[in-house]
């Protein structure tokens, strides 16, 4: 028969092993009327988490090892590659995100035909000032930049259908940022407020220094903008220059006005320089990244693969 699991929950796990025997109680309760699959990826975890979840182990509960960690969007993709329910969530081990939630998500799809993905969003967010101000500015950003809408607040936190997720595996590209692409597939979206737990067990894997990486990603990711902005700041600076030359001439030929200005050179030097660079480095990044693409490269390497069916 096909489709006789109604949900599939993909987990990827770094470095979990405080939360996946809580996870799995606590999914195991409020899951009690449907029948679903946990889809765990170790994604490389250098602590106990592979040996955890050897220890629930059961018919419904798969485990996706890989080599090394490659990142909580290879996970995502690994776990979707071998879901096999009609309905399928990203949800995270930490217990931050509440499992009663994928069944009011779940409820919603059912309610509404005409929704595809329902994607939880956090009404008021759990951080500091500092990381909120740099989102909102990312998101101004790459809203302005990218074709793709992008929601403020939206999670990876998100259940859909079956046909999202066959959309999602065809998008194979190395770099992958799960915002973006859940834009880019289009679908109609249902956005849900939900309420961040604090952490069951661990720690965030989330620095300062990673949240811009992963910002940065994001953009140069679903967005060729960055790449004018040589065009732009070019073009302003060559009119500029075109109106001050005109202006010299003028003062030196009508007002007899000596022009002088070492240290106005060296500034401007220093300022063309400076943009220069920065212009090269961003073509740097895309290049960077279509050689790396170029490669073919998998997204991710299994080590074990643990299907007890
Ligand atoms: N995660 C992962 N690979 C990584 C980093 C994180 O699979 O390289 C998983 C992690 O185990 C967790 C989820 O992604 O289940 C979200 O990570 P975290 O809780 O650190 O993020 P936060 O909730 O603080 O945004
Ligand atoms: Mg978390």
């Amino acid at each position: 028969m096909k489709n006789k699991i109604e949900l599939s929950l993909i987990v990827p796990c770094y470095n979990e092993e405080g939360n996946i025997k809580a996870f799995t109680t606590e999914v195991k309760n409020a899951f009690k009327n449907i029948s679903y699959e946990i889809i765990f990826i170790n994604d490389g975890s250098t602590d106990n988490t592979l040996k955890e979840m050897k220890k629930v182990s059961h018919k419904n509960i798969k485990i996706i090892s890989f080599s090394r960690n490659f990142g909580k969007e290879a996970g995502i993709y690994a776990g979707l590659e071998r879901a096999e329910g009609a309905f399928i969530s990203i949800i995270d081990a930490d217990l931050q995100q509440k499992p009663e939630y994928v069944l009011e998500m779940l409820d919603y799809l059912k309610q509404n035909p005409d929704t595809d993905i329902v994607t939880a969003y956090q009404e008021k967010r759990r951080e500091g000032l500092i990381i909120s101000l740099f989102k909102k500015i990312f998101y101004k950003l790459i809203n302005h930049f990218s074709e793709v809408d992008f929601v403020d607040g939206a999670s990876d936190f998100r259940t859909f259908r079956r046909c999202v997720a066959d959309a999602i595996l065809n998008l194979k590209e190395y770099y992958r940022f799960s915002k973006g692409i859940f834009s880019y597939v289009g679908f109609n979206s249902h956005y849900m407020p939900y309420k961040v737990e604090p952490r069951h067990s661990g720690h965030t894997k989330w620095s300062f220094n990673g949240l811009f990486k992963y910002a940065v990603n994001g953009i140069v990711s679903f967005s060729p903008a960055p790449l004018k902005f040589a065009t732009f700041i070019g073009s302003i600076l060559s009119i500029f220059s075109v109106i001050y030359l005109i202006i010299i001439i003028i003062q030196k030929l009508f007002f007899s006005i000596a022009i002088e200005g070492f240290a106005t050179i060296v500034v401007l030097i220093l300022l063309l320089g400076g943009i220069e660079l920065i212009c090269i480095g961003m073509i740097g990044e895309y290049l960077s990244r279509t050689y790396i693409e170029s490669k073919n490269r998998p997204i991710y390497i299994i080590k074990e693969y643990i299907d007890n069916k």
